[in-house]
C-alpha cells in the first residue's frame, strides 16, 4: 500500500511515519519544513513542497497513486492563532482544501485527518464523547472544526472517506528513543517541566492555579504518541475496509493537572524543578478529558502507554539526548 503522509517530519508525522514503514508501508513524506525536521523522517521518500502548491500535490498523487492519505501539516498554537487568525486559516483550511480537491480529481479515498479537542471549547460535560458541542473559541479550533465539517461534505458529494482524530494531549516519544517532540518555539508542558528538570531551562512557569480544580491548576488528558499512532493506523485499515467515515476522540480518559505532571516528571527524573507561578493563559479550559470509548469499540483501539509516568518517561529518555 502506498501512503502520503502531509507534515511527515513534524512531532507525530514522523511517529506515524516511523509506525507505517515498520508495518511494511510504501510511504512518501510531503512536508514544507516549517516546523518539521528532515532527519524526523526515517525509511519514507521525502518530497519538499507545500500544500499550497496544488500541482505538486497533483504531480504526487498522479505518479504514485496513493492508497491513502494522513495529513498532520498544521499550525497548532492556540495563542497565535488568537493574533494571527489569517495564517492560520490559510494553512490550516485552505491548503487542506487544496489537498482534499487533489485527492478527489485523483480518485484518492480515504483519509485520516488530524483534529483537536479544541473544536469543542469549553467543556459543558467531562469526559468528552463525540456528541459533545462543537464550540471552539479560537481560529485554531475553528479551523479544524470547519475542516471536519468541509470533510463530512466531501464525502457526501464526492465520496472522499475520512476518520476525523480529535487529539487531546499528544505527549511522550518513540519508547525506541529515536524520536521526540522537537517544537520551535516550545509551548507545551511536558517538554517545557523536562527541559527545567535537564537545566535547558531555568524553571517552569505554571498559568494560573486558581481553577476550579482540586489543586487549581489545569487538568489535561495526555496520550501516549505511539498510542496516538495506533489509532491513526487503525483508522485507515477500517477504511481500507470499507467502514464509513467516522471521528474519534483520543485520550486515555484521566486526567492530571499541571502540578500532578510536574510532581511526576519530578520522580521520573529525579530531578529537582523550580516552578513560578504567573496568571492564566488566554483560552485554556480548566478540565479536558476524553471519553474515547466509540474509538476503542469501533477501531478496537487500546492504549499501551496510558500511565503518566511512562509518558513522561519516554519524553525523558528524548530530552537527555537533546540536552
Ligand atoms: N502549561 C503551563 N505552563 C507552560 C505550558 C503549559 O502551565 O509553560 C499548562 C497549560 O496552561 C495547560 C496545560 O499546561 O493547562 C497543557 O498545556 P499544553 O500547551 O501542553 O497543551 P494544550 O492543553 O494547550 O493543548
Amino acid at each position: 500500500m502506498q501512503v502520503l503522509v502531509v507534515g511527515g517530519a513534524g512531532y507525530i508525522g514522523s511517529h506515524m511515519v516511523k509506525l507505517l514503514v515498520q508495518c511494511g508501508f510504501e510511504v512518501t513524506v510531503l512536508d514544507n519544513l516549517s516546523a518539521g525536521y528532515r532527519d524526523a523522517v526515517r525509511g519514507a521518500r521525502f518530497v519538499l513542497g507545500d500544500l499550497f502548491e496544488r500541482d505538486v500535490i497533483e504531480d504526487l498523487c498522479r505518479e504514485t497513486g496513493f492508497d491513502g492519505v494522513l495529513h498532520f501539516a498544521s499550525h497548532i498554537q492556540v495563542g497565535e492563532s488568537v493574533r494571527e487568525p489569517a495564517k492560520y486559516y490559510r494553512n490550516n483550511v485552505f491548503k487542506t482544501q487544496n489537498l482534499l480537491d487533489v485527492m478527489v480529481a485523483q480518485r484518492v479515498r480515504c483519509l485520516i485527518f488530524s483534529s483537536t479537542a479544541a473544536i469543542f471549547g469549553e467543556p459543558v460535560q467531562i469526559p468528552i464523547d463525540e456528541n459533545h458541542p462543537k464550540q471552539p473559541m479560537n481560529p485554531y479550533g475553528r479551523g479544524k472544526w470547519m475542516v471536519e465539517q468541509m470533510l463530512e461534505d466531501y464525502d457526501t458529494a464526492y465520496g472522499l472517506k475520512s476518520v476525523c482524530l480529535r487529539y487531546f494531549n499528544a505527549a511522550g516519544a518513540d519508547p525506541e528513543g529515536e524520536l521526540g517532540e522537537r517544537h520551535d518555539p516550545e509551548t507545551h508542558l511536558i517538554p517545557l517541566v523536562l527541559q527545567a528538570a535537564s537545566g535547558r531551562r531555568s524553571h517552569i512557569t505554571v498559568f494560573g492555579d486558581d481553577y476550579n480544580t482540586p489543586d487549581g491548576t489545569c487538568i489535561r488528558d495526555y496520550i501516549h504518541i505511539s498510542d496516538l499512532c495506533e489509532a491513526h493506523l487503525l483508522a485507515l485499515q477500517q477504511l481500507w475496509a470499507g467502514a464509513d467515515s467516522a471521528a474519534y476522540n483520543l485520550g486515555n480518559g484521566n486526567g492530571f493537572s499541571v502540578r500532578e505532571v510536574i510532581e511526576t516528571a519530578r520522580q521520573v527524573t529525579g530531578r529537582d524543578i523550580p516552578v513560578e507561578y504567573s496568571k492564566r493563559r488566554l483560552g485554556d479550559p480548566a478540565r479536558l478529558v476524553a471519553d474515547s470509548r466509540r474509538a476503542q469499540a469501533e477501531l478496537g483501539w487500546s492504549p499501551r502507554y496510558a500511565d503518566l509516568a511512562t509518558i513522561i518517561a519516554h519524553a525523558w529518555q528524548w530530552e537527555t539526548r537533546c540536552a
